[in-house]
């Protein structure tokens, strides 16, 4: 089977690598002059591993996942630790039980602090859909302002209120002091970058691989099959109007020794315009470098010719998107994958585990004749 990927990020690569692998001859175009998406790690000219498209920490629950990075690449253990600003004050992010009695300037055990924060918690919403709700549900007023609200109106540029829940889920509420920013059993950075190990994922005599290339609908028509996972909409010409994201600006700083002392410090106030500030550094523990490469973080509505980071999907574009997927399940021989091609907020190992399913399908629909459907993940649900 002749199949064209397009996008050589984790998406496109594992699907590439999948089926290359067999038999299939695979041709992956990508528009940008590097591979990896938004995952691409380059080294700065003092050696510092640069995280391009802002920080990346592999965390996974699925063993598949972790067993198959591990495939191409040397992961190194690494925890991943966040301080939060708020005003002049630094305390450690997710909220544990340290965050707790900093914040309230208290002593409490465990179960004092979860007792402490139920009474703060606002008992009355129910049913929390929107991101505020249930951060006043889980927490209450008083941290959810502190520590939520600013941040999140910064990076999403909306009132709380008008996001979902689903966003602060991300984030864990704990009574000890672990402060690890994720809880999955497995988690590490891959020793030589994210672009290393998508360059060795698409490294098959099967597939051929072309940068900073923008192929034709009428050139993807001549292949067996398409795997997209670029921006769905612009696979249709925007016709029902752009997919609305958040694209980030980052303004690099180059300093001596240590800027900060840890990968990433949030700026909770809005008066603070940034979001966070990166030292890319404390992403590789197992290097040492004298010089250090920081990046100041701003979020912004993405523009036309803007990289797209964070989908929107609020009201106005989940109507867009439900067009788009109608559009997409008329077409025929293409699968949309990825978090473009989906448009969802996805972490690097969720990608991969889906483009691992989606290469599973299509294996054993080719096997049979046949061709995978539009998407193996609904897109809507
Ligand atoms: N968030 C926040 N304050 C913080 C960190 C996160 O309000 O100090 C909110 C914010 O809305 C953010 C979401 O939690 O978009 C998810 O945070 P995460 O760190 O997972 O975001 P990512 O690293 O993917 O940008």
């Amino acid at each position: 089977m002749r199949v064209a990927v397009v996008g050589a990020g984790f998406s496109g690569a594992v699907v590439a690598r999948e089926l290359a692998e067999a038999g299939h001859n695979i041709d992956v175009f990508e528009s940008r002059d590097h591979v990896a998406g938004n995952c691409h790690t380059r080294r700065h000219e003092s050696g510092v591993m640069v995280h391009v498209y802002g920080p990346h920490i592999f965390h996974t629950q699925h063993e598949r996942v972790w067993n198959y990075v591990r495939r191409f690449a040397n992961f190194k253990p690494y925890r991943h630790r966040v301080r939060a600003m708020v005003g002049e004050k630094a305390f450690q992010m997710p909220m544990n039980l340290g965050l707790i009695n900093s914040f309230f300037g208290t002593a409490f055990t465990p179960a004092e602090a979860e007792a402490f924060v139920a009474t703060k918690a606002d008992a009355t919403i129910t049913n929390p859909t929107s991101f505020e709700d249930q951060a006043l549900r889980l927490v209450g007023r008083e941290l959810y302002e502190a520590f939520f609200a600013g941040y999140t109106r910064k990076q999403w540029g909306v009132d709380p209120k008008e996001l979902p829940a689903s966003i602060l889920a991300r984030l864990p509420l704990r009574f000890t002091d672990d402060d690890s920013y994720f809880s999955h059993p497995y988690q590490g950075i891959p020793e030589h970058g994210y672009t290393a190990i998508v360059e060795a994922i698409l490294d098959h005599p099967n597939i051929g691989v072309s940068l900073s290339t923008r192929i034709s609908r009428a050139e993807l028509q001549t292949y067996d099959h398409v795997f997209w996972s670029g921006p769905i909409d612009a696979y249709f010409d925007h016709q029902h109007g752009r997919l609305g994201y958040r694209t980030l600006d980052f303004t690099p700083e180059v300093v001596d020794g240590d800027y900060q002392g840890c990968p990433v410090v949030n700026y909770c106030d809005a008066e603070v315009p940034y979001t966070r500030i990166t030292e890319h550094k404390h992403f590789a523990p197992w290097e040492s470098h004298d010089t250090s490469v920081i990046y100041r973080e701003y979020s912004r509505l993405c523009g036309d010719d803007d990289v797209p980071y964070y989908p929107i999907r609020l009201v106005k574009e989940k109507a867009q998107l439900v067009d788009y997927v109608q559009l997409a399940r008329a077409e025929n021989g293409v699968t949309f994958l990825g978090r473009l091609g989906t448009y969802r907020y996805l972490d690097m190992d969720v990608t991969i585990n889906e483009a691992l399913t989606v290469a599973d399908a299509s294996r054993q629909a080719f096997a049979e004749g046949g061709r995978p459907p539009a998407f193996l993940t609904d897109p809507l649900g």
